[in-house]
Order: C-alpha cells, then structure tokens, then sequence
C-alpha cells in the first residue's frame, strides 16, 4: 500500500480571531495538489478549532494538540477525547516534545494516551524525538524506539496513527535535521516496526519528519524514501506552509 504524503501544521499556542481568518484565507486560495496526493492537517489551539473547521475549505482538516488520557470528568483545564469526538475533529496530535519536556509526558503516559484516543475514534500523530544531549551521546535509536515501545504496547490497530519523528534539538531552532539524518532515523524506526510490530504495519505507516522545515527545505527532505511527510510548526503560520504542502509532488 502506497503511504499518502501527510502534512500537518502545528500552530502550537499562537494566534488572535484575526490572525486565524489570515492563515485559513491563505490556505482556502492556495492551488494545491488533490486530497488524493496528500493529506493536509492543521492542529490551532483548541479555542479556535471549531472556528478554523467552520471557514477551512473541506479537503483540509483540524487537529486538537492534545487531549485527556481517558474518559473525561473531574479534570479540570483538560479536554476529553469524547469532545473532540462530539464536535468532529478527526485528528490529534499526542506527546508533542514541548508537552514532554515541559508538562513531564512521560512515554507511558503517551502512549495511554494514543490508545484512549484511538479506542474513541480519534486519528493520532504521535511525536517521538530525541535530545541533542542524546543524539550527542548517541543514543537516539534507543530513545525513539523506547518512545515507539510504549505507543506500541498499547495499539492494536495502527490505520489512524501516523508517527513523526521531531528531533528535539531541530524544534524551533532553524537547525533542520539533514535528509540524510531524517531519512536513517525514519528507516530505523520502520524497521523496528517491521521486527517488533509487522512487516505490513512498517510499510502502511506514515513516519513524518518535523522540526524546522520551511519552504525551502522542504523538497529535499520530501524526496527521501521514508520520509513521508511533515508536521510543521513555525512555518505553519505562514504562507510557505502551502509550499511545504506542495513538496508531496
Ligand atoms: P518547528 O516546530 O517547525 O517550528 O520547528 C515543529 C513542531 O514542533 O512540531
């Protein structure tokens, strides 16, 4: 089964009502190729999700940027995947590595948290990535697979997960990992999936690079064989998202 291109865009904790009505214009008006070709999620604070998947053109679809690791009640400031689920959001994005750093996600937890959503029908991009301290120490197969592992233990159905592999020290910093970095990450990562999951779920699951791509870097990285695709974060407030969204061509 060929794996369709998949470009996300994570606007993290930005944005004003107008901003919002700024990027969804621009991407209504832009000249992309067919949902056919490649999937395109952008994932706005939860406050204006109801608001961006009222205006977005209907090819393009929203993602929350996290949710509740099980049934909602009691918890106060968290969101429930059954709401989500209730207002017809299909996509999540879970154990972003600012959530992990910042909020102490650890991989158990992710990947309770990939499962509940799954079980209520919600579709996941599921981040993993490794430190420069660890990438330095070379212990970045270790730590993505340790992360991979625990999502693994508790999927059973991998149709709605998508993985992308964000390298912590690429985030934010304008130091993009090189093709050749992404692609032997992404080429590990399926293989582990092939020894420890099936040889069907490593060819049929989407791996997605992020971590500073922009409209320039994008084609170079979209052409390495297990790169399929990007979730995108500071260029996903611009208008060379659509750019990016073209890379999958
Ligand atoms: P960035 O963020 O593109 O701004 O590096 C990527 C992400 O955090 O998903």
């Amino acid at each position: 089964m060929a794996r369709k291109f998949f470009v996300g865009g994570n606007w993290k904790c930005n944005g004003t009502t107008e901003e919002v009505k700024k990027i969804v214009t621009t991407l209504n008006e832009a000249e992309v190729p067919s949902e056919d070709v490649v999937e395109v999620v952008v994932s706005p604070p939860f406050v204006f999700l109801n608001f961006v998947k009222s205006l977005l053109r209907s090819d393009f679809h929203v993602a929350a940027q996290n949710c509740w690791v099980r049934k909602g009640g009691a918890f106060t400031g968290e969101i429930s995947a059954e709401m989500l689920v209730n207002l017809s959001i299909p996509w999540v994005i879970i154990g972003h590595s600012e959530r992990r750093a910042l909020l102490k996600e650890s991989n158990e937890f992710v990947g309770d948290k990939v499962a509940y959503a799954l079980s209520q029908g919600l579709k996941v991009i599921a981040c993993i990535g490794e430190t420069l301290e660890e990438r330095e120490s070379g212990s970045t197969m270790a730590v993505v697979a340790a992360q991979t592992k625990a999502i693994a233990d508790k999927v059973t159905n991998w149709d709605n997960v998508v993985l992308a592999y964000e390298p912590v020290w690429a985030i934010g910093t304008g130091k993009v990992a090189t093709p050749a970095q992404a692609q032997d990450v992404h080429r590990e990562l399926r293989k582990w999936l092939s020894e420890n999951v099936s040889g069907a779920i490593a060819e049929s699951t989407r791996i997605i690079y992020g971590g500073s791509v922009n409209g320039a870097n994008c084609k170079e990285l979209a052409a390495q064989p297990d790169v399929d695709g990007f979730l995108v974060g500071g260029a996903s407030l611009k208008p060379e998202f659509v750019d990016i969204i073209k890379s999958a061509t």
